[in-house]
């Protein structure tokens, strides 16, 4: 934990409820509205407590892409072959630190996921999207949103798309689907308290969690906690991703200031992978972008083009000085339609372009002088770029495109979080649970880590897998936890 981060107090003492639930979700986004969903659906009273004054969170803002697979009915109806073999070897081969057991569970129950979803009333388009885009334009149901036929993993794992995307025009997804969930949460009966910002957990004398603390009311339950990421919190950003806090435009709600991961913190949860973010400065669409090369400061290639842009934004900015351009040639010289990459100029001769660009003489004409040979041929030995993005960029001018990060416009949002187990429950550093505390969505640590292994589509996806998980378990585990109430009382909670 360390880096001086401030975390809120444990209550140990005796409090004075005003509400018992068996289970109180913290958070009102995917996570916490499917756990409260899954909780009530398993007979649990369920109490919902969210800060801002409507549902939604960050998970309103996602344009709505569920990374499933496995042989959804969309995959079948549009002719693609899944297996949850195929989908388990590649997100463990893009995962930096692969929690094989979340993997499995994932995998194994993607295609059960996908039900549940559109019997939730989040339904897909049995429809595909063939280009390489960011985000479909239109209603279509599946496109390829990660890096199953980038080198290396087409060849480890037999590639298929998998970013389903709800029903809803471009990016509006997020709204469908918190719409959706808030019906459900109401046609269940869950209360719900809105402005109400939990600021403290309360624990028994042996540690177990019962309940939480707002400024002027206190509730007793099994906990947990989906309040989303911490990429508003500067003083966090700076300590665990600074990379994020320089040059990034932060992607999410204001309340996406890590209090969930500082209350679990306070309970003694461990987080992993707080260096973790997805960030991106996309260059395509248009595809016909992705027939360049990207080089960085000494002319060199260090990433396969065709790559999804999130992976491509983390290895920009894994390079020296995170300095990166996109080399274009005239044949293939198009403006992105994302304002996020500025052109810099065209040159007649690759050596002015390299004088222009800083790159030390003559390393960008071997760069491409290399590659424009293997390419002729079908070919990139380097990094393996996809036969049908290689083309020989041989007709000048040559243009450049900036994907520094301070020349790009780069967005991001982080994917560190409390450590959990499969069922959500919330582990200490020595890996024991935390009775009573659970955690699901971007307040924990689950399948996405980083940015190179992203795809779009996780967030939404294990959010809500893995917020129905701890929503049962925590219902389950209430129910047999003894001296609880079982009704929940009114709170009548007042502002916050
Ligand atoms: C523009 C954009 C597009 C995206 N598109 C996609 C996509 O298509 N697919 C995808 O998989 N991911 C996408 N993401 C990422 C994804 O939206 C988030 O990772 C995900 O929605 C997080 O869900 P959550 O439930 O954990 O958090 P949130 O949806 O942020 O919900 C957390 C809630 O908790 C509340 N809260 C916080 N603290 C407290 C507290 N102390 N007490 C009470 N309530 C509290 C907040 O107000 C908030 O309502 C996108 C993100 C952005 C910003």
């Amino acid at each position: 934990m360390g880096v001086g981060i401030e975390l809120p107090q444990l209550i140990t003492g005796p409090v004075e409820w005003d509400a018992t639930a068996d289970v109180i979700v913290v958070g009102f986004g995917i996570a916490g509205a499917c756990a409260a969903i899954s909780a009530a659906e398993a007979g649990a009273r369920v109490l919902l407590l969210e800060r801002t004054g409507a549902a939604g969170g960050a998970s309103a803002l996602a344009a709505g892409h569920f990374y499933l697979g496995g042989g959804t009915p969309v995959q079948t109806a549009t002719g693609h072959a899944d297996s949850v073999e195929a989908m388990i070897t590649y997100l463990e081969a893009v995962t930096p630190e692969p929690d094989a057991a979340k993997i499995r569970a994932y995998c194994t129950e993607s295609v059960a996921h996908f039900d549940w979803l559109e019997a939730h009333g989040i339904e897909f388009e049995r429809s595909f999207y063939p280009g390489k885009s960011v985000v479909q334009p239109g209603t279509e149901g599946l496109m390829w949103t990660g890096n199953e036929k980038v080198w290396p993993y087409r060849e480890q794992a037999h590639p298929a798309p998998r970013g389903h995307k709800v029903n809803a025009l471009a990016e509006r997804g997020g709204q469908q689907v918190m719409a959706a969930l808030t019906e459900r949460v109401r046609e269940l009966g869950v209360e719900v308290g809105y402005e109400t910002t939990v600021a403290q957990l309360v624990a028994d004398a042996s540690g177990r969690i019962i309940g939480v603390r707002w400024r002027d009311g206190a509730a007793t339950g099994a906990v947990v906690l989906a309040a989303g990421g911490y990429v508003m919190n500067t003083e966090m950003l700076a300590a665990y991703t600074p990379r994020l806090a320089e040059h990034f435009l932060p992607l999410g709600v204001p309340s996406d200031d890590g209090l969930g991961i500082r209350l679990g913190q306070s309970a003694g949860g461990a987080t992993a992978r707080m260096d973790g973010a997805f960030m991106t400065a996309s260059f395509y669409p248009p595809a016909d972008l992705l027939y360049g090369i990207i080089v960085n400061k000494a002319g060199r290639r260090f990433v396969a083009e065709d790559s999804y842009h999130g992976r491509t934004a983390g290895a920009v900015v894994a390079q020296s000085d995170s300095t990166a351009y996109l080399i274009v040639d005239s044949k293939h010289m198009v403006w992105p339609e994302l304002p996020m990459v500025k052109f810099v100029d065209g040159w007649h001769r690759v050596s002015e372009m390299e004088s222009a660009l800083g790159i030390p003489d003559g390393a960008l004409h071997k760069t491409m002088t290399a590659y424009n040979t293997a390419a002729a041929e079908g070919r990139d030995p380097e990094f393996g770029k996809h036969p049908d993005w290689l083309t020989p960029l041989t007709e000048g001018p040559w243009g450049a495109f900036d994907l520094t990060p301070g020349k790009a416009t780069y967005v991001g949002f982080t994917l560190g979080g409390l450590c959990t187990s499969v069922d959500g429950a919330v582990l200490r550093a020595d890996g024991s649970v935390i009775p009573g505390l659970y955690a699901a969505g971007a307040c924990a640590s689950n399948l996405a880590q980083d940015s190179c292994g992203y795809a779009s589509g996780t967030c939404l996806g294990e959010g809500s897998y893995f917020g129905r998980r701890a929503g049962a378990h925590a219902a389950g585990i209430s129910r047999a936890a003894p001296n609880r109430a079982r009704s929940a009382e009114s709170t009548g909670m007042e502002g916050d």
